[in-house]
């Protein structure tokens, strides 16, 4: 059984720079850290290939970066070999989105701070079924993945540190799973609440548009995938 936080060196299977699509940072230059190894099993997961960390995949940071390697391959850094790799991929932006994959199986403490030093902003994504281990002023959007196959909890410390909620939904029992969530004491009342329709499914986003309206919550899109981007 692997142990977690997993520490020393990251595993990261994709680095690129675009524009955040989703969430409260929507329309944000940024660069991506997508980390390999994900647990939780979402059915409609599309980035399943970042679930499994096989060692047979580890290949080089360039291999990585140029995408010459299978999609689930990774390369593996240490927080400041990461901020050397921005120098020298030239990338501008000055905001950070650490996602996976579940990327609170790592101890994100030393690549969180670095960045912050370094005059990032750092946010990250993640499912709420790890502790969260992060410099205090990282931004954490928690994407609560309830009752998936991996059999994972939401775990109170991510519900106390989160300063966005971004629940995905198609039905309602997804809405009802959010007022769960919302209803827990450990919840950080001042969170920001968005619904985000899965998939782009024209139900779903009815759906969420209807309940953000009835709310007051807000609605979050995949604009990325609207105009065909990362
Ligand atoms: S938590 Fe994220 S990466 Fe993991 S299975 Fe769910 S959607 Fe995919």
């Amino acid at each position: 059984m692997q142990e977690y936080p997993l520490s020393n060196s990251l595993k990261i299977n994709e680095m690129f720079e675009t524009i955040q699509g989703e969430g409260s940072f929507t329309g944000m230059p940024a660069i991506f850290i997508r980390l390999q190894g994900c647990p939780v099993g979402c059915p409609w997961c599309d980035t399943k290939h970042t679930w499994e960390i096989n060692p047979e995949r580890e290949q080089s940071v360039q291999q990585v970066l140029v995408k010459q390697a299978p999609d689930d391959s990774w390369f593996s850094e240490t927080a400041d070999g990461i901020l050397r790799l921005f120098a020298t991929q030239g990338y501008l932006a000055k905001h950070v989105v650490i996602t996976g994959g579940e990327p609170a199986m790592y101890d994100l403490r030393p690549l969180t701070s670095v960045l912050i030093d370094a005059g990032y902003s750092v946010q990250i994504e993640t499912s709420g079924t790890f502790e969260i281990l992060v410099d205090d002023k990282t931004w954490v959007t928690l994407s609560p993945k309830v009752n998936m196959q991996g059999g994972y909890e939401i775990v109170d410390q991510a519900l106390a540190r989160a300063d966005e909620i971004k629940h995905p939904i198609a039905m309602l029992k997804h809405v009802e799973e959010l007022d769960a969530l919302l209803a827990r004491p450990a919840t950080n009342p001042a969170a920001q609440i968005f619904l985000q329709p899965i998939s782009q499914q024209k139900r779903a986003t009815d759906l969420a548009v209807a309940t953000c309206i009835q709310r007051n919550w807000r609605l979050s899109l995949q604009t990325h995938k609207y105009i065909g981007i990362e």
